[in-house]
Formats: C-alpha cells, structure tokens, sequence
C-alpha cells in the first residue's frame, strides 16, 4: 500500500516562498499554499500547486505549515487570529522560515503549544537565486525531534541545514548575519563612492577588492550584478533588509549590549528604506549613498 503523501500548508507564495513552494510540490508533498495576493496564487496555481482563497483552507488539516511572510507579527496573525488555529491538525509541525523577531518566535511558540501545535524557527539565507536553485542555507531553532521530523521539507529547500539550538535562535541567527551582511553592503558601496571620488574606476575596484581582504557577500555577488549592471533587482527589498537589522538592534538592547557599529547600520538602513521606498529592491541604497 503506498504511504498516504503528507500534507503541507505554505503561506506567503513571494520572491521567496513561491520557488520553495515548488520544491515541495517536486519532491512530492500535497502542497495547499495561500498569499493575499491573488497574482501569487494563480502563479502558484500555474505551476501545479492547490491554491487557497482562504487561509483557513490552506491551513486545515495540514501536517505541516510553512510560513515565508514578512514578519514575525503577519506569522501570528495568520496562525491565530480569526480564529485560523481552528483549522490546525492536533500535532501539526508550524515552521517559520520567515525572517521573524526571535521574541515574537518564543512567544507564539508558548501561544501555540495550547493549541496542540508545535513551532520550530527555519530562516533562510541565499536570497531568490539560491531559493530557485534548491540550495539555501537554513538555521534552525527548537525541539531536536520536531527539527527531526522536518528534515525531509528542509532538505528540499536547501543545502546547509544547521541547528542552532532553543526555538528562536535561528530567528536570532537570521537577524546577525543580515547585520553583517547589510553592513557589508553599505560598507563596500561607501568605498566604490571614495574611490571614484579620487578617480578610480568602479568596475576596477570591485574586481581588486574581490582578490583582496575586502572581499565580502555584497563585492562578490551584488556589486556587478545588480548595482554597477544598473539593474537592482536582487529579489530583496529594502524594507525587509532594514527590519532584519532592527531585529539585531533590537536583540542586543535586550541583552544590554550597546553595538555602535550594529546601531549605526540599522539607523542607515531605516532612513534608506524610508526614502526609497520598502518595496524597493536593497541593491538601490546605492542611490541613497551617492546622494547623500
Ligand atoms: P515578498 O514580499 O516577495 O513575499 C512575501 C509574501 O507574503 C507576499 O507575496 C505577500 O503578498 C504575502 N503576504 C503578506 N502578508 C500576508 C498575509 N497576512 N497572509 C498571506 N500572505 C501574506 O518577500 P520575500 O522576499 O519572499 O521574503 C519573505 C521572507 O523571507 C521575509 O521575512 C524576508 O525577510 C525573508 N527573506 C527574504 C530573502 C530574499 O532574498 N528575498 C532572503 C532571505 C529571507
């Protein structure tokens, strides 16, 4: 008799959430996926997977929920308000992959065990591309044999799959490395900018720069890519790279650490964010800089 296939709700079908939504649906789940917007639902319909217009559809009876969505907030609201809890299996795995607070984690986390639901914390790093090509990075938080039980999803999505401890310390994870890597990106567009103040050649500074100790994420694979290419499309918007670094902020206040170097970083993105727009692609804080 053949294995009854599990059963997988996945909201937020965007940039991120919908190519990971198909590697689901590839590697053979029952996929029922929901997002506000109804272009992303029919897009995710198109490529084969069942598409909700509620997400209490999408959600009952799932063995597993997937949420992709901007915040940690959005992630409660969908699991519990209106009374959206209803739907969910007595047992069911809910796994963030979104990039969330770690406090809103461990809160909803207790909020959902009285709802007979457990939570593990599973953000991403590698942006669309890595979404596309099966290959991210993910952090995961929370119980050892609920992580157990969400290798076989986790394994679809990505490559590097690392455990890193209680329920919110992906989340946690998640918010430092885009604090180093929003740090890298404002760093090496600053240095491009005084370079070519004093007369050097852009396309030349990146290519040293990238044999040299100041090589980093945003010199090696945004720079020519989505900045010098005039393209800015990384897939990443603005707004989402500004609360991740607010999320970092916000855990070292809590902790009383005081990180100049962190705070200055979120207080750059925030007002880049603002100016140009959150929906904006984060590869545009470019014209912010040369602007200021
Ligand atoms: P996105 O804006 O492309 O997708 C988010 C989707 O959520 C949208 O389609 C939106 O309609 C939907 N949505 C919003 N509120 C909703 C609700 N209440 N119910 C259902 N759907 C709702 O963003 P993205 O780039 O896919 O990012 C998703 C998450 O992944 C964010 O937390 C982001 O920080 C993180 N992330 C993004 C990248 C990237 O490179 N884009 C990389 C790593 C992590």
């Amino acid at each position: 008799m053949h294995e009854q296939k599990k059963t997988v709700a996945f909201i937020g079908l965007g940039a991120m959430g919908y190519p990971m939504a198909g590697h689901l649906l590839a590697a053979g789940f029952k996929v029922s996926g929901f997002d506000l917007s109804g272009e992303a639902r029919s897009r995710f319909a198109a490529n084969g997977g069942n598409a909700s217009s509620e997400v209490s559809t999408a959600l009952w009876n799932a063995d597993f929920v997937i949420t992709m969505l901007p915040n940690g907030k959005i992630v409660r609201d969908v699991l519990l308000k209106n009374e959206n809890w209803r739907s969910l299996k007595k047992g069911c795995l809910a796994i963030d992959m979104s990039s969330s607070a770690p406090s809103d984690t461990q809160e909803l986390a207790k909020e959902l065990v009285a709802k007979d639901t457990r939570l593990i914390d599973a953000p991403v790093s590698g942006g669309t591309k890595r979404a596309i090509s099966r290959s991210l990075t993910i952090m995961v938080g929370g119980e050892s044999s609920d992580i157990d039980d969400s290798m076989p999803l986790l394994e679809s999505m990505g490559t590097q799959i690392f455990r890193t401890g209680p329920i919110g310390s992906g989340h946690a994870m998640k918010a430092i490395n885009n604090y180093v890597s929003g740090a890298g990106v404002v760093a090496t567009l600053e240095g491009v900018l005084l370079a070519q103040k004093f007369g050097l050649e852009a396309e030349a500074v990146v290519e040293i720069l990238n044999a040299s100790s100041g090589k980093n994420n945003a010199s090696d694979v945004k720079m020519k890519q989505f900045v010098l290419s005039g393209t800015f499309d990384s897939g990443f918007a603005a707004g989402l790279m500004a609360k991740d670094i607010r999320i970092a902020a916000e855990l070292a206040n809590s902790l009383d650490m005081r990180l100049s170097g962190l705070n200055a970083t979120a207080a750059i993105w925030e007002a880049a964010a603002q100016e140009l727009g959150p929906g904006s692609d984060h590869t545009l804080i470019a014209k912010y800089l040369e602007n200021r």
